[in-house]
């Protein structure tokens, strides 16, 4: 019943689907609003359709932006689909640790950890005890919480008051506990990541004490743990901070003689030399050829080349916001018209000051990359 619904819905002339698109002009917005609520005709509307072009239709990627397929979107939407309510990623992955910390933390919440408990119920071992201790199993819990060993490596950070349970908590509650507990501990460094670090070392320490003869444990682990995170922590920002910027001051410039300027996308019949600015690089970039044919977009940009190729002496240039401002306003201003054509007579009050400055020559100021 469903299926022979949603058929006729996409098929033949007379379906819903027919009845939603007119021959010239696209979208049938009123048959639309009739049916489906406004903000999502909005979005439908937004959908460019070549209702007179002859291009077949293709199959486009939709999780990048450009529509070609990628193995990294692919992964994120499997991974989408697959994650389990109350994952523990997010909050790995908000933590301002490094990437392999927190891979580590993702697969210890996991328990993917080979302890030698893990090593013996997989066949890969016989001897499940401490190689640090030699008097316990070495799980999870006793490897990273009750090892005499890692004991005194947690009391050598004056615990969060908070976390009165540290040491008598089962390894679940206790891992999720300590990665949520966000107050600042040392030297500004929050106290969920200082532990994912910690654990981290732990294993690091574990392995190496196992591998290497003559390792020794560091004196103050502790120390070295928040040095590390810190060091991390300061190359982190210095990469942020990177690129340097200056303050510039920017006003609305008029163009060449003979030539008029368009601040916003659009046309008027009679004008054959003009200026298009607009402060969207990345719609600038697409119109003047930076866009590929699966883009989602590629009918309306196949359109534009085609309208630019036209006898036209036009020119498409990005520009600051703040010498674009009476079309930015203009921009702000449609978010709250209703779907459709929309023409002003006359200028809008709110809108004279803007073109007032931009005759004025008014400059703005604006910090931009150097
Ligand atoms: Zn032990």
């Amino acid at each position: 019943m469903l299926s022979k619904a949603s058929w006729r819905i996409v098929a033949g002339d007379s379906g819903l689907w027919a009845a939603m698109l007119r021959k010239k002009t696209g979208w049938n917005i009123k048959k639309l609003l009739q049916a489906l609520l406004p903000e999502v005709v909005k979005q439908i509307s937004s959908i460019y359709v070549d209702v007179e072009g002859n291009r077949p239709d293709t199959c486009i990627w939709g999780p990048t932006s450009n529509g070609v397929f990628s193995v990294k979107t692919a992964y994120e939407l499997s991974a989408r689909f697959n994650e389990v309510p109350g994952s523990p990623w997010k909050l790995i992955w908000n933590l301002k640790i490094p990437p392999r910390v927190k891979m580590f933390t993702w697969l210890l919440t996991q328990k993917k950890i080979l302890t030698n408990v893990q090593r013996v119920r997989r066949h890969l071992s016989r001897d499940p005890s401490c190689p640090r201790c030699h008097y316990h199993e070495e799980s999870l819990q006793h490897l990273f919480i009750s090892c005499p060993r890692v004991l005194a490596l947690w009391r050598s950070f004056y615990l969060p008051k908070g976390l009165i349970n540290f040491f008598s908590s089962d390894f679940d509650s206790w891992l999720k506990e300590n990665l949520c507990y966000n107050a600042g501990h040392i030297r500004n460094l929050k106290w969920s990541s200082i532990f994912a670090v910690a654990c981290w070392f732990i294993w690091k320490w574990r392995y190496r004490s196992i591998f290497e003869p003559h390792f020794q444990m560091p004196c103050r682990p502790n120390q070295i743990i928040v040095e590390y995170h810190l060091e991390w922590d300061k190359a982190n920002n210095l990469l942020k901070k990177a690129t340097s910027r200056t303050q510039m001051f920017l006003a609305w410039q008029p163009p060449p003689c003979g030539f008029f300027k368009l601040n916003i996308d659009g046309s008027r019949l009679g004008l054959r030399q003009l200026t298009v600015n607009s402060d969207y690089a990345l719609v600038v970039d697409m119109i003047n050829g930076d866009w590929v044919d699966s883009h989602p977009m590629s009918v309306l940009l196949t359109k534009c080349t085609e309208l630019l190729k036209n006898q036209w002496n036009c020119s498409i240039l990005h520009v600051y916001r703040e010498t674009n401002s009476a079309a930015d306003f203009l921009a702000k201003m449609g978010h709250h018209k209703d779907l459709g054509y929309h023409e002003l007579s006359s200028p809008h009050d709110q809108l004279q000051p803007f073109l007032d400055d931009d005759k004025n020559g008014l400059l703005r100021p604006r910090f931009v990359p150097v």
